[in-house]
């Protein structure tokens, strides 16, 4: 069996920094260690930080704590998590993704100015609640081309359009086209600022995705259950690769995956640590 791995499989900057980050508070051993939700969506990650004292943790329990650190993860948090760590008196450790951080100042900017800020992503990612977290005025989160099309701007607030880091490149496009039409028809073109603020890693990971599924007979994309960006790229390679499967670990290999298959892609989402992704290349290539 061939296998082709992704060259850009796995952690990201930004995901590799925070569970690094983690690690090092561990190893200076004083303190409690809290996370502010899981620090990446990878249940065996997450699973032996639990073993090692780490702590997941809501924004709600934050009053409940009477010390520690407490991990801010790399998706970034909005302006009152901040403001109820200082209420609260705690430490703690901010591993917001720099990228993300920018996204932050770019709508505070943006709001402050009065602008209406749309963000193209998924409201429900902590990613998103933590950007609107950040517009000091109204905004609206539009996640697909039916949110976009129903979507009514103000007649004379300009628009601006930023994105989740892990937004698909090609759908935010065609969102971006959308908007314009609606600023074209509302001629308010000229006030429609549209900031790509998608992750270069994410682009890259996606277009070598999207290539090598183009390229094999079975494609494998590994990541955590809860991932987005690892949906995506699902999504993205089940296009181009009829025989596309998401898998966790490689537990959830099956020999039928591979059927008439001589030659088999593997990609994995930026929460996905290396030796799961060597694990699974290993099984293929020894068991299948
Ligand atoms: S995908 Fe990009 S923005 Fe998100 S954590 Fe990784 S490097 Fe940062």
């Amino acid at each position: 069996m061939k296998v082709k791995v992704a060259k850009t499989a796995g952690f990201c900057f930004g995901v590799k920094r925070a569970v690094d980050k983690v690690y090092e508070l561990i190893a200076s051993g004083d303190r409690a260690i809290y996370t502010l939700g899981p620090i990446i969506h990878n249940e065996e990650v997450v699973s032996d930080l639990e073993r090692r004292g780490v702590r997941v943790i809501t924004e709600e329990e934050l009053e409940t704590l009477s010390g520690g650190t407490v991990v801010i993860r790399s998706h970034g948090v909005g302006r009152h998590v901040y403001e109820k760590l200082k209420v609260c008196g705690l430490d703690y450790v901010d591993v917001t993704c720099p990228f993300v951080l920018k996204i932050h100042r770019i709508v505070e900017r943006e709001s402050a100015a009065g602008r209406h800020i749309v963000i193209i992503g998924d409201k429900d990612h902590p990613e998103v609640r933590g950007i609107c977290g950040w517009c000091q005025g109204s905004y609206t989160v539009l996640k697909d081309l039916e949110e976009a099309e129903n979507f009514t701007p103000h007649p004379q607030k300009p628009l601006s359009v930023v994105s989740q880091t892990t937004f698909n490149y090609n759908k935010f496009k065609d969102l971006v086209e959308i908007l314009g039409k609606k600023s074209y028809d509302n001629n308010v073109l000229n006030m429609l600022n549209v900031l790509n603020t998608i992750c270069n890693a994410t682009e890259e990971r996606q277009r070598e995705a999207k290539d090598i599924a183009g390229e094999v007979d079975t494609m494998l994309v590994v990541g955590g259950r809860h991932s987005s960006n690892t949906q995506k790229l699902f999504e993205i390679c089940k296009k181009e690769c009829g025989n596309t499967y998401f898998i966790q670990t490689p537990v959830d290999l099956d020999s039928e995956m591979f059927q008439c298959s001589s030659c088999v892609g593997i990609t994995a989402g930026a929460s996905t640590p290396k030796n799961i992704i060597e694990e699974v290349q290993e099984h293929v290539r020894i068991k299948f």
